[in-house]
């Protein structure tokens, strides 16, 4: 289970190791992605609270990255954290996403990103549940829930 300190070590030092890579070229995520996936997961902007496709939904399931498929949540995980967007207390394996500091916005926060391609999924804050504490929140443009 990660906590905190793995969090800051991860963003501050060396990054799990990722199981496969998949790199694309700009114009390449672009045609992949709707524009609203592109605004979020490339350019790292965020979707508006609450109205977002998973934020309230509690179904089985484990949640895919939209740009590489890669599985980075399950549903086992989810909880209602009252932030208007889906949230997570761990990632569905170690390596499956990475972290980088982000000082965006005068605020001190670290960004959770797709270990595979690289796309911004969120960031992770250390208020989550016990007894890993931590937070993962994730714009639902990012995920795609596969059906279990
Ligand atoms: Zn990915």
């Amino acid at each position: 289970m990660l906590r905190w300190i793995d969090v800051i070590k991860f963003a501050k030092y060396s990054n799990p190791e990722p199981y496969r890579r998949l790199e694309k070229t700009d114009k390449e995520w672009k045609l992949k992605l709707t524009p609203e996936q592109y605004k979020v997961a490339r350019q790292k902007e965020t979707e508006p609270p609450y109205r977002n496709a998973y934020c309230r939904s509690y179904e089985p399931g484990l949640y895919a990255c939209v740009g590489c498929g890669s599985h980075l949540f399950n549903s086992t995980e989810k909880y209602h954290a009252i932030s208007g967007w889906p949230s997570f207390t761990q990632p569905v394996t170690k390596g499956a996403v990475k972290y980088a500091f982000d000082d965006s916005f005068k605020m001190s926060r670290i960004e959770v990103l797709c270990n595979v391609c690289d796309c911004h999924l969120g960031h992770v804050f250390p208020d989550g549940p016990e007894p890993g504490g931590l937070r993962y929140c994730i714009n639902s443009e990012c995920l795609i829930r596969l059906d279990e």
